[in-house]
């Protein structure tokens, strides 16, 4: 909650202007540069998310939800070693390039609409717009991913990245460990940011974010593995 200084009203804590006077109660950008914005995701997460959340145009969102998609269809595509699916490695890069921005939009913007929802049933009231770009920007760990790992996990491992007969485990043991682990961390750093994003968005204690935020990634979770099951089954 915010408290207008000149009526005494309660507001919604991202609120700009009093629902009662209309006075400002805080001061908001207009715009997001997606420089420095990401910048202080990485330095300054809650004032980052508190900032993009209030800004009044959301910029960038899409492109970044398409660039985090890319990196995501191209892991999912290593973890159900493709290359079993696949004529070549280069038919599985094209898929990922067609297929990832759009599944990269639609995959944040479905988990933007479980957050809110859920939040709704916390008891917390969170905006459609400002929920998508802030799920956006705290998917800047799949950039990371999909701009500086994963063309080094292509060059390491070449048509190996995404088959079984051989690993790319059995082709360079160390490579792999090293890779999995930054690939990993970073999907990781993903989570802690989105958890850092419900609680900036509801205003809401850990207890309550992290039960916002682990009923939304068990969602997403159970609908690719049943997805992923239909599509073996389906073979
Ligand atoms: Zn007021």
């Amino acid at each position: 909650m915010i408290v207008c200084s000149i009526c005494h009203t309660n507001n919604h804590h991202l609120a700009v202007t009093c629902s009662s006077c209309g006075g400002y109660l805080q001061t908001r950008v207009d715009t997001l540069d997606l420089f420095s914005t990401a910048w202080r995701v990485i330095e300054r997460p809650f004032k980052a998310f508190h900032t993009i959340a209030i800004a009044r145009h959301k910029n960038y969102v899409l492109l970044l939800s398409a660039l985090a998609g890319l990196a995501i269809v191209f892991t999912l595509f290593w973890a159900i070693t493709a290359a079993r699916y696949a004529e070549s490695t280069l038919n599985i890069l094209i898929a990922g390039f067609v297929v990832g921005p759009l599944f990269g939009i639609v995959l944040l913007l479905f988990l933007s609409i479980l957050i809110v929802t859920i939040a709704r049933v916390f008891g917390f009231h969170t905006r459609m717009k400002g929920t998508f770009a802030v799920v956006a920007y705290a998917s800047i760990p799949w950039v990371f991913i999909g701009l500086f790992i994963f063309p080094v996990e292509v060059l390491t491992f070449g048509t190996y990245l995404f088959s079984n007969n051989p690993s790319p485990y059995t082709i360079k043991p160390l490579s792999f460990i090293v890779l999995l682990i930054l690939h990993g961390t970073f999907a990781l750093w993903n989570l802690l940011l989105l958890l850092v994003g419900i609680r900036v968005l509801c205003d809401a204690s850990w207890q309550k974010a992290i039960a916002i935020w682990s009923i939304s990634i068990a969602i997403i979770c159970g609908i690719f593995y049943g997805t992923l099951q239909l599509l073996l089954v389906a073979r």
